[in-house]
């Protein structure tokens, strides 16, 4: 039975994606009506139940004659950088709650200005721990702040493994938290993570938000740990400041040692990254594709990646390599292109040059006449060339609602009764973007 289910499947696929995927592929348990496979990898466990669940499924229906329900578990190898490696026996495992994604290392992280505070913090930390105590990152979603925290596990693993090392998630932290008390095992809890740690490694805090207890919880662990010089690491999509409604206590703490921020990649460091990613997938993409893929989604890596793994997927399902035009239609980027190119940078930017003012005035509070103007041709622009909604215009300016509603039906009744000069602004603004994105490398 276990051979007639792998074969049935490889014979669906592709050979190389049978590779690529399939590799540590196997079959864990079978039962009259559920079977478990196995992979040695969360992430292609995950990837596989996306992609290929439905494969899964249809090819089991086929061998067993009925639906038969499947799970894919994972089933975690040594990565093969440590398995290299001869580690004395007698050492401890250090203590790893969830496991590690392999990929998230030092070595796979690039550097870049936007990066370059937390990474190199990051990397004291984990050369000295209890050094820069704590270490708050943050940055925006998918820039890599989870790269760097696991970076740090990865690194302590490898060279310290003596020390107790716990990386989680803020949810796992309240849903552990949640579940001792039920089953009444919160004595235990406080004791594992207060005293049986070396190194806390705590992702994505700003899930804390509005949960009072578990902050509590959380000020009094750290206390305890920080109290032994026990390495703290925390991350945040915000910065500690912007933690709305988080105990001032604990805020303060989060204070206490380093706070590095993690910002947007420039163009030449968002290119390396994917280059990376590519790289690391075991493929490669053509130059111009990955240029046009890091422009595209630099401000979230996760999505960077996401795209650049669709591009892969096609290329090795249909044996063609992907060219621009081929990534464009597949990641449809033109729509993306006309999305973001506009409001944010671009709109702003024109404005300043053809108006000859600042951002900070267009975007600030100041009646000067030049800038009024600007703000105006803007928000018009925005509006009726761009299509943003009302509230999106009323963001991107910093104003309220109806003084956006206002001023735009102020600038249409001008340009209805024929106003030049308005409608030259107008004209030249958008010549400026036109020309501006036609030079681009799309
Ligand atoms: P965050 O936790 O900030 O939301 P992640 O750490 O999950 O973001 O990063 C999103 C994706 O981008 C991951 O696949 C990560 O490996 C990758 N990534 C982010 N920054 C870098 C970098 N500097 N070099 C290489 N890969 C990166
Ligand atoms: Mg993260």
């Amino acid at each position: 039975m276990r051979e007639k289910i792998i074969e049935s499947l490889k014979s669906k696929l592709n050979r190389r994606v049978w590779e690529s995927w399939f590799g540590t592929f196997d079959i864990k348990e079978i039962d009259t009506d559920h079977v478990v496979f196995q992979v040695g990898n969360l992430f292609i466990r995950d990837w596989l139940e996306k992609k290929y669940g439905s494969l899964i499924s249809k090819t089991l229906r086929e061998v067993f004659g009925k639906h038969v329900s499947f799970q894919i578990d994972y089933a975690p190898t040594q990565s093969q950088e440590e398995s290299k490696q001869d580690e004395p026996l007698v050492k401890k495992r250090p203590l790893v709650l969830t496991p590690l994604n392999p990929i998230l290392t030092f070595e796979n992280f690039v550097v870049g200005p936007n990066n370059m505070f937390a990474y190199s913090t990051s990397l004291e930390v984990a050369k000295n721990p209890g050094k820069y105590n704590p270490l708050f990152l943050y940055g925006g979603v998918g820039l890599g702040k989870t790269h760097l925290v696991q970076a740090i596990g990865h690194y302590l693993f490898k060279n310290e493994p003596d020390l107790r090392v716990i990386y989680l998630t803020s949810e796992r932290f309240l849903n552990e938290l949640v579940d001792s008390i039920k089953k009444n095992k919160v004595q235990e809890f406080r004791e594992r993570f207060r005293n049986k740690i070396d190194i806390l490694l705590l992702d994505d805090v700003q899930f804390l938000i509005g949960k009072s207890g578990i902050q509590t919880e959380l000020f009094h662990t750290f206390n305890e740990l920080y109290n032994s010089g026990k390495q703290i690491v925390v991350c945040s999509d915000r910065d500690p400041q912007q933690l709305e409604k988080f105990q001032d206590r604990l805020i303060s703490r989060f204070q206490m040692g380093v706070v590095a921020k993690i910002e947007k990649p420039d163009e030449e460091t968002c290119f390396k990254i994917a280059n990376k990613m590519v790289q690391l997938e075991g493929t490669q993409l053509k130059e111009d594709v990955l240029r046009l893929v890091a422009n595209h989604f630099s401000d979230n890596l996760r999505r960077l990646r996401g795209a650049l793994i669709k591009l892969i997927m096609y290329q090795q399902i249909s044996n063609e390599i992907v060219d621009v035009q081929k990534a464009t239609e597949l990641l449809s980027v033109a729509s993306l292109q006309a999305k973001k190119t506009l409001p944010e940078e671009k709109l702003i930017d024109a404005l300043c040059k053809i108006f000859g003012v600042t951002q900070q005035e267009v975007l600030g509070k100041g009646r000067k006449q030049t800038v009024t103007n600007a703000r105006q041709i803007g928000m018009f622009i925005a509006k009726n060339h761009f299509g943003l909604s009302l509230r999106q215009v009323a963001e991107l300016f910093n104003r309220s609602h109806p003084t956006v509603s206002h001023t735009i039906q102020k600038v249409e009744e001008l340009v209805v009764s024929g106003n030049i000069a308005v409608k030259n602004q107008i004209d030249q603004v958008i010549k400026y973007l036109t020309d501006k994105v036609s030079n681009q490398s799309v």
